[in-house]
């Protein structure tokens, strides 16, 4: 039988590389997971409430673009922060991931090739690849806390294949939050070669220094704009599924709608929990905020502690991408998990390689921690990491 070329060329992800390990690993020892995006937050009540609210004759297909309810719900929460869009604008999709699938689809045919600042959400690769899209990296670097290059430079990235350029902000894997000044550039870039920008803001919320600019109001911007949404981060409801992609330019809207049709429609009980989800008290955040803000700094704290460490400077999400002074952030993950612990218990880390796209070598003595614990258990975890850093064989 044969198998297509496009999805051998997919690489595994490398936050789940490890896991046949882990799981074998975690029957002797307790692993601290610093390696997934999986917040621990208690999802809000109201999507319950919402899925339980289901009780209909017959189980028929909602609509393709999504739940009336949903829309509804997530337009407010964007009139909310200042951003009009109307109900045309939106398609609730199966989970942020599907929005970034219909993204590269409707914007980019095979050969072409999509802008991504290097370290990025290796999913990515997973999204392009379907579509035989190719990645032209630009690599940002840990000495600049992973903060963009100039305008020519950037530019200096572009080719007459590529269409889009496609932006997490506040970032994963790097936790770094850009300027209004590296926003703008981006923007003009998009106008000047008339490309998408694809900004994914699934961590929106997760900024824990200052003000949050999303691309949605540089209005400039708004005919080139797609804005790639979920609320897997922002309500802890990662099993929800329940994402959306949001554009006003009315060409792209038209492509966007085929694309839902051709997979009908979202389940209609996710859809009611997550409509119920956007109605989420605003003090339900201030909590949340806290608590991260609480993780951020210990974790900011626990790395500055370490010698010969660098960091981004997490302002967002719940990453931080780090440099070690080691040969090989895969090896010392898995020696970590194998050959280390601390009374039985260890830490388990995402090599940084596979953030990368542009070499293979990148990204081999970074790593990816997500600080998705309880600040007790982080201090441990870090403890752990830190101990292990002091001892590692491969130690530079
Ligand atoms: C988690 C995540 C997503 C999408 O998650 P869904 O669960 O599919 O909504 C998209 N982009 C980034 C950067 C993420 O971290």
């Amino acid at each position: 039988m044969h198998i297509s070329q496009r999805t051998l060329h997919i690489p595994t992800s490398p936050i789940r590389k490890l896991a046949p390990i882990a799981n074998r690993v975690e029957k002797t020892k307790k692993i601290y997971h610093l390696n997934i995006g999986q917040p621990d937050i208690p999802t809000p009540e109201s999507f319950f409430k919402g899925v339980a609210s289901y009780h209909p004759k017959v189980v028929a297909y909602g609509k393709s673009q999504g739940d009336a309810k949903l829309l509804e719900g997530i337009r407010k929460y964007y009139a909310e922060w200042g951003m009009d869009y109307a109900i045309d604008d939106i398609f609730v999709t199966n989970g942020g991931s599907e929005a970034l699938s219909f993204a590269i689809m409707t914007t980019c045919d095979p050969g072409d090739n999509v802008l991504m600042f290097e370290p990025f959400y290796a999913n990515y690769k997973s999204f392009t690849g379907a579509y035989n899209v190719e990645i032209q990296g630009v690599p940002t670097s840990p000495d600049t806390g992973y903060h963009l290059p100039d305008q020519e430079t950037v530019e200096s990235y572009i080719t007459d294949r590529t269409r889009a350029m496609l932006i997490t902000n506040p970032g994963n894997p790097t936790g770094v939050i850009y300027t209004r000044e590296e926003m703008d550039m981006l923007a003009r870039i998009a106008l000047k070669y008339d490309m998408t920008l694809i900004a994914d803001e699934v961590y929106r919320e997760f900024v824990y220094d200052g003000e949050y600019t999303s691309f949605g109001m540089l209005h400039e911007l708004d005919d080139n704009l797609v804005l790639i949404d979920s609320v897997s981060k922002r309500y802890s409801a990662c099993g929800a599924r329940s994402g959306c992609i949001i554009t006003k330019n009315r060409d792209l809207q038209q492509e966007l709608l085929k694309c839902c049709q051709a997979r009908l429609s979202c389940p209609n009980i996710e859809q009611l929990g997550a409509a119920a989800l956007y109605s989420t008290p605003k003090s339900y955040w201030e909590e949340v905020k806290k608590e991260y803000t609480k993780r951020r700094d210990t974790i900011k704290a626990c790395l500055a502690a370490m010698p010969g460490v660098i960091s981004s400077d997490p302002k967002g999400a719940f990453y931080v991408m780090v440099k070690m002074p080691i040969d090989d952030t895969e090896k010392f993950a898995k020696w970590l998990l194998e050959d280390f612990d601390i009374d039985g218990e260890t830490v388990m880390i995402t090599p940084g390689n596979g953030f990368y796209a542009s070499d293979v070598n990148r990204g081999q003595d970074e790593a990816r921690l997500a600080y998705v614990l309880n600040t007790h258990d982080l201090e441990k975890a870090m403890h752990i990491l830190a101990e292990g850093l002091k001892v590692y064989p491969g130690r530079k």
